[in-house]
């Protein structure tokens, strides 16, 4: 059996699946975050009733992914203060010595629809979730890609349009594209959460551009195959022909993305991306 662990600021999914056949998972559980010392107990509780054979963690972050670094596999900056400066990944070494992947929660969903959802076939995807924040993971000739650090690409500046006085809520940032774009900035901008709006409010307008941008970066940066989004705000169907005709718009021919209905699409395993994700991942340890 493989392990999975998807920490989310607000829940923490824990499964286990056959390694042969990993999107049929055996048991889940979710439990609230709360702080580490209520969470971690029935973390390892969970998987103690099986026989796991190596376990991947997907985790909010920012989180520490560099293997030379004395606190890897630590949560380092997060305003979740019972979680900050925890070892995540130390902790469960110390339950199960199987081998981990450590990485965040979108990049191991980005892995997880390379595998198994919408980029099935590609080695080279991009996922981003628009939700309360916006979080994004790169994967790179089949891997998800680390550096120092770990891709944080919710949080790039893109221009910000003159006739959006909004001074954006990152609370790093300000007008970042989470601070312009995410679910709490169409809602702080309207009034009303997103959900509630209308499809020809001129908020999507706005929404599909800053979007656009991000993938006309993301685009030039990392040259995936896909770019997937997820998340609650994206549930807004009528947003990817906005943020496809604004991309092919704003990239002007400069590179040869043609069929852009699927460059840009939505995730195929909706909430599953993450934890389907870990579980592959656990299996690349093997
Ligand atoms: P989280 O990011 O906390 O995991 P979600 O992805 O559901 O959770 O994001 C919540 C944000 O998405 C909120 O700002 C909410 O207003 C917005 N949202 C949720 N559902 C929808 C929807 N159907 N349409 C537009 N926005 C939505
Ligand atoms: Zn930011």
């Amino acid at each position: 059996m493989l392990g999975a662990i998807e920490a989310g600021g607000t829940k923490i999914v824990c499964a286990v699946a056959p390694k042969e056949a990993l999107t049929q998972i055996a048991e889940r559980i979710s439990i609230p975050t709360g702080t580490p010392q209520e969470t971690m107990p029935k973390i390892i509780a969970f998987f103690k009733n099986y026989q796991i054979e190596a376990i991947g963690i997907g985790s909010f972050g920012p989180i520490d992914v560099d293997p030379s670094s004395p606190t890897y596999g630590f949560i380092t900056n997060t305003p979740k203060l019972a979680w900050k400066h925890f070892d995540f990944l130390g902790t469960m070494k110390k339950a199960f010595a199987v081998p981990y992947f450590w990485t965040t929660d979108v990049n191991a969903a980005a892995f997880g629809e390379l595998k198994h959802g919408s980029a099935v076939g590609n080695e080279n995807c991009i996922y981003i979730t628009v939700g309360t924040g916006i979080g994004g993971g790169v994967v790179l000739n089949g891997k998800v890609i680390e550096g120092k650090g770990h891709p944080e690409i919710g949080h790039i500046y893109i221009n910000q349009l003159v006739h959006d006085s909004f001074e954006g809520n990152c609370p790093y940032h300000k007008n970042c594209l989470e601070g312009l774009a995410a679910g709490p900035a169409i809602e702080a901008r309207a009034g009303k959460p997103a959900q509630n709006l209308a499809a020809d409010n001129p908020a999507w307008e706005l929404e599909a551009h800053y979007l656009a941008e991000a993938c006309v970066n993301y685009t030039l940066s990392f040259s995936p195959e896909k770019i997937i989004f997820g998340g609650g705000v994206m549930k807004q169907a009528h947003l990817f022909p906005l943020v496809r005709e604004k991309f092919t718009e704003l990239l002007n021919g400069y590179l040869p993305i043609s069929q852009v209905d699927q460059y840009i699409v939505p995730c195929a395993l909706q909430d599953n991306a993450g934890i389907v994700g870990c579980l592959a991942l656990a299996k690349e340890t093997l």
